[in-house]
């Protein structure tokens, strides 16, 4: 069976949507995923799983199902070993956006919803939890802005990767891994050798003193960045270049130092005057490998 690759609004944050059922799919464990042509739900990544899946319902004859699992699905090509099954998360063998495989939504059901294929589902997502995901991902991508910033003068060389401010892409060199959720974003560093031989300083020297030891300050010229960018209340919209699940989207924030923008998979904010606050927490590990920033947005 051939499926088209899901169309997608939440980049636009769209959080309701109609769209025909093309297919109901059982999954392990007695659940069902149901596949649209179209949907306002942000499913779970399976190359880089930083936001959670997007809740809530599928309407199909008046009747209200509740979405307890969004995933990503892919159907090999035709031919292919596995061509014409649909693959879940984990199961699927290759990155996402690959050209010959089509990229689903998968709307997760607790039950079997019966023979709904060919109706129209009124879609809605959990509006509340994807608003504090949003706030989540927009303080995630600002953390890293702000964490490049004040970790700018530890680096000895120019490490060959900048951000958007041109200061040494610190974030994306030692990022280990980016989780949200709806209170904060959890980002973990690693301060490795390959770090460090790319020019990166954790030790004292006579500019600065050991990362440890600097950790308060550090603190709080991030939080004093973020507290300036969320007063200015800078646009945020994700820019995207076509309607496909596997597009490759943009983050864009007009701060006041100008245009940011970084490739995301995710859903925002539109403007950060929808935060009372972003304040981040940076925790050094006991053996100085890791670098952990809790970055909580609180909304207006
Ligand atoms: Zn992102």
């Amino acid at each position: 069976m051939t499926l088209p690759t899901t169309h997608v609004s939440f980049p636009a944050g769209a959080v309701t949507g109609e769209s025909t059922v093309l297919a109901v799919h059982p999954l392990d464990g007695g659940r069902y995923a149901v596949v649209t042509g179209a949907t306002p739900f942000h499913p779970l990544d399976h190359t880089w799983p930083d936001q959670p899946a997007d809740l809530g319902t599928l309407t199909v004859d008046g009747v209200e199902l509740a979405v307890v699992d969004c995933l990503t699905g892919a159907v090999g090509p035709d031919g292919g070993p596995e061509g014409g099954q649909v693959l879940v998360g984990a199961d699927i063998p290759v990155r996402r956006g690959d050209e010959e495989w089509s990229w689903l939504v998968l709307h997760v059901l607790a039950a079997d919803p019966g023979d709904i294929v060919g109706r129209t589902a009124a879609l809605a997502v959990d509006a509340g939890r994807r608003g504090a995901l949003s706030a989540s991902h927009s303080g995630c991508h600002l953390l890293a802005l702000a964490l490049n910033e004040a970790l700018a003068p530890r680096w000895r060389k120019d490490p060959g990767r900048t951000d958007a401010f041109g200061h040494p892409d610190f974030d994306s060199l030692a990022m280990a891994s980016s989780v949200m959720d709806t209170e904060a974003s959890t980002d973990t560093y690693r301060l490795g050798k390959s770090l460090r031989k790319k020019g990166f300083t954790a030790e004292a020297t006579e500019e600065f003193p050991a990362l440890a030891d600097a950790l308060p300050e550090l603190t709080e010229a991030v939080n004093r960045r973020l507290a300036g960018w969320v007063a200015a209340d800078a646009q945020v919209r994700v820019d995207v270049p076509g309607p496909e699940l596997t597009a490759r989207r943009e983050w864009h924030c007009e701060l006041p130092e100008g245009a940011a923008r970084i490739f995301c998979g995710g859903t925002h904010l539109h403007h950060l005057g929808e935060l009372a606050e972003l304040r981040t927490e940076l925790r050094l590990s006991e053996d100085g490998s890791e670098l952990v920033a809790v970055t909580r947005p609180k909304r207006a």
